[in-house]
């Protein structure tokens, strides 16, 4: 098949067919620009309609023999093959593309699954061998292609007329296409931005300045000129923030780094801190992942440092968004230094860390007055290398009132665990390891330092995880506050701004995804960071208004959704949700989050 874009735009189509499947072909064509008749004994009641106000021209009978000729393009949608059959052949021997609707040997050209943002056109085909993929991929793509992409699209033709209007070489309008391009394309969400005038006249080489609005944005000019040279030591451009985003409880990153983001051109986030980007970001932040969880590093380090080098000399405020503290086994200060070399300023916003956040989470304080006086963080990882730096195991397992905190230790807990047993540490000792701490998908498992790597094969615990292994571990027994809440291990999705129930489902154990309209990229990446267990709507726009969302992160059947008025659930049966929960008209005006909590916890 070879694919080709067709202009109809006033050029005569011809439709033979008066159904629903005739009606929507026909849509495609007059929004394309195409004149069309229609010609059919018997219209439905919307084609009718378009008959009558002069949209088209209906001719109110059957096929014609030889019709065709007058068209230069014919598609047949009748439920009479003989019919669909003449215009086909007809066409075809005038040399007239022709579709006869899910008939393929009686089609000369076959119609894509489309998404179009204005002049731009995704088609989407597998030559018929799959059409249930060719739909599914369309609403993949349909969720990606945001709306903004029409409006890119202008600016982005626009952009090409102005560099075509100046004296470039190829080279340098290939160039100033990257740069564009590149500033204003996502390339992991997609997502795009409409860059400003002062901006697009930077974009475009310094020699070829086009005027006052140019002299407006001369630190971007200037710094993507020298993007490849590399600044004279001492001197410093741009800001990279490294902020530390905390261990996954969305509300533990500081003030600052959200700030810094909220102010930010770009930030680069570990998958490990998607949980706290800030879901009400700018759309205009570029998002990058750059992946990073254990054992799975598709972004190489050096790779991440070149990326927010350059970044910073495009001259764009970066927040390099890490897990925990980006000083604590956090690679930061590798890029720190990446940073000094290039003469980029940065600064550092300490996050909490997850050796000290995770266990409070899990009701084990890391000291204890007589019980621990210190607390180690290791990282379990160097054991398992033989060329590195070895952790002196036997050491730290000589002292009974202590609290070991090992990061990246899932595969290597057997081997530490002996190590700490030869060295001499009581094999009773509390010890515990936790998964995903401080969020909905928290997981702890507890047993005696001996038993404990057995005990999360068991369990089938999954990294990001943490170990701790002290006296203080026991505590948890009374000091656990975290899972006892009633919504512990819902992750709640909310629309739009209910600040008073977001805070009232948290404070019941729930977590929760406040998911601006429209929903912005930061948002689909935080609902996408952990599973979610269910919406919250207060009324049917809302469920619409997550419908793509829903269909794009590819939601399961056991996402309920929980409505708080009939509509929404009305909508919601509609469109297919499997579980749905009515938390009835009446709660509204009383307590929703009561009526919530009876409902939740009953689940
Ligand atoms: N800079 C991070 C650590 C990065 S190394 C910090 O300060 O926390 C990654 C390791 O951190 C993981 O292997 C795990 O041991 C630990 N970790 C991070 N977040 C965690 C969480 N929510 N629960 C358990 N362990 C976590």
């Amino acid at each position: 098949m070879y694919p080709i874009m067709y202009n109809v735009t006033d050029r005569p189509c011809l439709v033979v067919g008066g159904g629903g499947v005739a009606l929507r072909k026909l849509e495609a064509l007059l929004a394309n620009g195409a004149r069309v008749t229609l010609v059919t004994p018997e219209p439905i009641d919307a084609l009718e309609d378009l008959g009558s106000d002069g949209t088209i021209t209906l001719e109110r009978r059957v096929y014609r023999a030889g019709e065709v000729t007058d068209y230069c393009l014919a598609i047949a949608a009748t439920d009479d093959r003989e019919v669909n059959r003449q215009v086909y052949e007809e066409a075809n021997a005038a040399g007239i593309p022709v579709n006869v609707v899910d008939d393929p040997p009686l089609c000369s050209f076959h119609l894509p699954a489309r998404v179009q943002r204005g002049k731009l056109q995704i088609a989407i085909a597998s030559e018929g061998e799959a059409p249930f993929a060719v739909r599914r991929l369309r609403r993949l793509l349909e969720h990606r292609f945001g709306h903004p992409w029409a409006e890119w699209m202008e600016a982005a033709g626009r952009f090409r007329d102005t560099v075509r209007a100046l004296d470039m070489d190829r080279d340098e309008q290939e160039a100033s296409f990257d740069a564009f391009f590149g500033a204003t394309v996502d390339p992991d969400t997609f997502a795009v931005r409409i860059p400003t005038e002062s901006e697009e006249n930077a974009f475009l080489l310094p020699q070829h300045d086009t005027g006052p609005a140019n002299s407006e944005a001369p630190a971007r000019a200037r710094n993507h000129a020298q993007a490849d040279t590399p600044l004279p030591m001492g001197s410093c451009t741009g800001l990279v923030s490294l902020v530390g985003g905390g261990p996954g409880d969305a509300g533990l990153l500081t003030l600052r780094g959200r700030q810094r983001m909220m102010e930010a051109d770009a930030v680069v986030y570990d998958r490990l801190a998607a949980t706290s980007l800030p879901t009400d970001l700018p759309v205009h932040v570029e998002l990058h992942c750059v992946g990073k969880t254990a054992g799975y590093h598709p972004v190489p380090q050096e790779e991440i440092n070149a990326l927010i080098v350059r970044l910073a000399r495009e001259g764009k405020r970066v927040v390099r968004l890490k897990g925990g503290d980006p000083y604590v086994f956090g690679r930061g200060s590798e890029e720190a230094e990446d940073l000094r070399e290039a003469g980029i300023c940065f600064e550092i916003v300490p996050g909490i860390t997850s050796a000290v956040a995770v266990p409070a989470y899990a009701g084990m304080p890391v000291t204890h007055r007589s019980e621990a006086v210190r607390a180690t963080m290791v990282t379990a990882h160097e054991s398992a290398k033989s060329d590195g730096p070895q952790v002196r195991w036997d050491l730290m397992a000589q002292d009974p009132h202590a609290t070991l905190l090992g990061y990246m230790g899932v595969t290597s807990l057997p081997v530490v665990v002996e190590r700490l047993l030869v060295g001499g540490l009581d094999p009773a000792t509390p010890a515990a390891m936790i998964s995903r701490g401080t969020t909905s998908a928290q997981h702890v498992v507890k047993a005696a330092v001996a038993e404990l790597p057995k005990a999360i094969i068991d369990e089938d615990l999954k990294p990001p995880a943490l170990f701790i292994i002290g006296p203080t571990v026991a505590h948890a027994e009374h000091l656990d506050w975290f899972t006892p809440r009633p919504l512990h291990g819902h992750r709640l999705v909310l629309v739009g701004k209910p600040r008073e129930l977001g805070a009232r489902l948290e404070l019941a154990g729930a977590e929760v995804v406040a998911v601006p309209l429209p929903v912005t990229p930061a948002s689909r990446i935080v609902m996408g960071a952990l599973p979610i267990s269910g919406c919250v709507f207060r009324n049917a726009e809302e469920v619409e208004a997550l419908e793509e969302e829903r269909l794009g992160l590819g939601w399961g059947r056991n996402v309920v959704a929980w409505c708080i008025d009939a509509n929404a659930a009305e909508r919601a049966r509609r469109l297919g949700w499997q579980i749905i929960e009515e938390l009835g008209g009446s709660v509204t005006e009383t307590d929703p989050v009561s009526a919530f909590l009876s409902n939740a916890t009953r689940r």
